[in-house]
């Protein structure tokens, strides 16, 4: 799509997994909608390169996490990409010649007895952080808490027991042999998309919404915002009138305990 409609029923900012299935909810509707993205790509978060000629490389997300609840895995199969089902490295086939079985063992004690308190804690409703439900000098605490960092995207200090548990984990864990990115950005194909399409403003003073972005302005009678809570933290889409407690509900997902 090379230019922009003038008016749509509903305009949906960004084309990452969320717009994207945002959009493909919508194709049944009836509606008219357009996906505004300010990249030249769809895909977002979710990216695939061709690192070298026989390496591809998911740059963004790469686990079809919880994967027997994961809805991509449906997508995949529809869109013929195989999924890769082996064990993923960091259990059962973690660093085996130079992390010895016994400390392998003993770490991973360690690791589930922490989830374990701070599951118990988050049962009784009360938030607090993570790092309280470590166990007073255990050796792995280091480790426990670098681990963290790519989980949650924070060390444990910052890092809610609320927000930790209502991570929904199965334990099963796929790759996409062609790359997540390259699935997502498959499932986004057939979707109306705008790219190039940089969204400033969300003027929602009058009858209908307009959207005013680097290609100019656009009516519409929804939007659905889809970018990342630090854009709307910082006000990079601004909205007018103003939005205080949304925006003040962004920049407290980024204070409290900010994931990827
Ligand atoms: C390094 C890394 C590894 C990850 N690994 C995993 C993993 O293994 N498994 C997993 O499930 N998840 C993983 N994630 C998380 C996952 O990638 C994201 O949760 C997911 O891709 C977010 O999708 P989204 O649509 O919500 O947001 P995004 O993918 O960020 O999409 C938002 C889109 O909005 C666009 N946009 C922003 N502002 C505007 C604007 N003003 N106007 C128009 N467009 C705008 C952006 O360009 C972007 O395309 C990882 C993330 C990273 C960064």
């Amino acid at each position: 799509m090379t230019s922009l409609p003038s008016s749509v029923d509903v305009a949906i900012i960004g084309a990452g997994a969320a717009g994207l299935g945002a959009a493909n909810a919508l194709k049944e509707s009836g509606l008219s909608v357009i996906v505004l993205e300010a990249r030249d790509r769809v895909g977002g978060r979710a990216y695939t390169i061709q690192a070298a000629p026989d390496i591809l490389f998911d740059v963004g997300c790469g686990w079809l996490h919880s994967a027997d609840k994961n809805s991509f895995v449906a997508i995949a199969e529809q869109l013929n990409f195989v999924i890769d089902k082996a064990l993923p490295p960091w259990r059962e086939r973690a660093f085996r010649e130079t992390f010895p079985q016994a400390d392998r063992d003993d770490f991973f004690r360690s690791l589930d007895e922490f989830y374990e308190r701070a599951w118990e804690a988050s049962q009784k409703g009360e938030d607090a952080p993570a790092n309280r439900y470590l166990e007073p000098g255990n050796r792995w605490n280091p480790m426990i808490d670098a681990i963290s960092t790519y989980v949650n995207g924070c060390e444990l200090d910052q890092v809610s027991i609320l927000d930790m548990e209502a991570y929904e984990d199965t334990n099963i864990n796929w790759r996409v042999r062609r790359g997540y990115g390259a699935l997502v950005a498959a499932y986004g194909a057939s979707c109306p998309v705008a790219p190039n399409c940089n969204v400033t403003l969300i003027d929602h003073s009058g009858k209908r919404l307009r959207l005013e972005t680097s290609l100019g302005t656009l009516a519409a009678d929804r939007v659905i915002v889809t970018a990342p809570t630090n854009l709307i933290a910082d006000e990079a889409i601004r909205f007018s009138p103003a939005l205080p407690a949304k925006v003040d509900a962004a920049r407290d997902c980024r204070s409290a305990s900010t994931t990827r």
